[in-house]
């Protein structure tokens, strides 16, 4: 298993995430990215996955380094 954890507030409003690793995220009303399926808890937001998928991707071609992708 994998989790996603991503620092909304430094997000940038680039779009990268959302070109790059759309199965999982798109942008959102307020120009940030929205992590699907992902669960906000002060600020930060957190999903797990069984894959890491395109988010590796998504991590590293994130600007501001505020997608990570951990093991659990
Ligand atoms: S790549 Fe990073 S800064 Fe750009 S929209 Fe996605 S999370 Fe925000």
């Amino acid at each position: 298993m994998k989790k996603i954890i991503f620092e909304r507030s430094k997000c940038i409003g680039c779009g990268t995430c959302s070109v790059t690793c759309p199965s999982f995220w798109e942008m959102g009303d307020d120009g940030r990215a929205k992590l699907t399926e992902g669960v906000e808890n002060k600020g930060v937001v957190e999903r797990e996955i069984e894959e890491e998928s395109c988010n590796s991707d998504a991590a590293q071609s994130c600007p501001v380094q505020c997608i990570h992708v951990t093991d659990v």
